[in-house]
């Protein structure tokens, strides 16, 4: 695939287009690779936009302005039509917490778990889902590595069979993947054709593999997880959309180690979960119900009868504060 590493003479190009809006497609320090009329311009931020957090995420939609000599600086952001946020991770104890917008206006969300190395944590992927969902970004859950859990007869392990069934029954497809066998490629290459999507998951899954198998010449750096902590280590920190052949884009989040809930109303929570909602305004304490202890509550009901499962349910009490 061609990438556009050009850089053309971004005066000449704002002058040729009467329309100076482009999309963020990377940021390092600094400087924004904006991408506009199938060309990447490297810019800067106007000074009256500079605050103490990056107002830009990419997918941001941007207008440009032309600077003297060759630049251009991004004059203006234009209204997102979602964000995908978490709680910043907070460097020093005394220091506030803030929204950091990982990414902005994306068409779906796709966590990527690997089966095993590292093992996945399922509370992870539940909090992934619950920043969908309060965004309203629809979310596919991609499980790779495979191989990783599948016998010689080409069985795959009961339990990770069973929690691909209980995302399916919440409602969010499920593609298990491996970028060694290529289970669940050609699944995959379908759901990210035309659209924007961000994978999120922590370094060591398999996002690279992933991509670089989906689409041979993207050549991303892959990373190498240590056998004895099962962690991966940091290639790249820099956030970036990747333009698909297909057509639609990837936006790759490494360095995300971490994912605390930002701006999701616990009140609300319940309605993040969508395997609930057939339940809510069903129990005996009506929407005033916590699901958790209370007598007659429907959601619990649904739980013991095999409607919901429990490890969801114990994700959805834990992320409330009640376990
Ligand atoms: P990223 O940090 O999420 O981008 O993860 P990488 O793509 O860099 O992969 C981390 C490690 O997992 C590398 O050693 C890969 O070779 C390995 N890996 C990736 N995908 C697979 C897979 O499908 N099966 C197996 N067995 N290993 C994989």
């Amino acid at each position: 695939m061609e990438r556009p590493t050009d850089q053309p003479h971004a005066a000449s190009l704002l002058a040729e287009k009467n329309e100076s809006c482009g999309i963020v497609y990377k940021k390092t320090t600094g400087h924004y690779d904006v991408r506009l009329d199938g060309r990447v311009l490297t810019c800067t931020l106007a000074a009256r936009l500079r605050g103490p957090v990056d107002p830009i995420a990419v997918g941001d939609c941007v207008r440009l302005a032309e600077l003297p000599g060759t630049g251009a600086e991004i004059a203006a952001i234009l209204p997102r039509r979602n964000k995908f946020s978490r709680r910043s991770a907070v460097p020093m104890p005394t220091a506030h917490a803030h929204e950091q917008v990982l990414v902005a206006n994306v068409d779906q969300v796709i966590p990527v778990f690997a089966a095993a190395n590292p093992t996945p944590k399922w509370n992870m992927l539940d909090r992934y889902l619950v920043s969908a969902e309060a965004e309203g970004i629809p979310a596919l859950v991609c499980i790779t590595k495979l191989d990783l859990v599948q016998e010689r007869d080409g069985s795959i392990q009961p339990d990770l069979l069973a929690v691909a069934e209980e995302y399916r029954r919440a409602g969010y497809p499920v593609v298990l993947a491996s970028a060694i066998s290529g289970a669940g490629l050609d699944e995959l290459r379908d759901a990210l054709d035309g659209r924007i999507s961000v994978l999120l998951g922590k370094s060591g899954v398999g996002k690279s593999t992933l991509l670089n198998a989906l689409e041979p010449g993207l050549g991303l750096r892959v990373n190498t997880v240590n056998e004895v902590t099962g962690k991966g280590r940091h290639t790249t920190t820099s956030m970036e959309m990747i333009p698909l052949a297909a057509g639609g884009a990837v936006v790759d989040t490494p360095g995300v180690q971490e994912f605390g809930l930002w701006d999701v109303d616990s009140d609300d929570l319940a309605y993040f979960y969508p395997e609930m909602r057939p339940f809510l305004g069903k129990c005996r304490f009506g929407l005033d119900c916590q699901h958790h202890e209370e007598p007659g509550c429907a959601v619990r009901k649904a739980v013991t009868s095999g409607l919901i499962s429990p490890r969801r349910w114990q994700s959805y009490l834990h992320l409330k504060n009640l376990v």
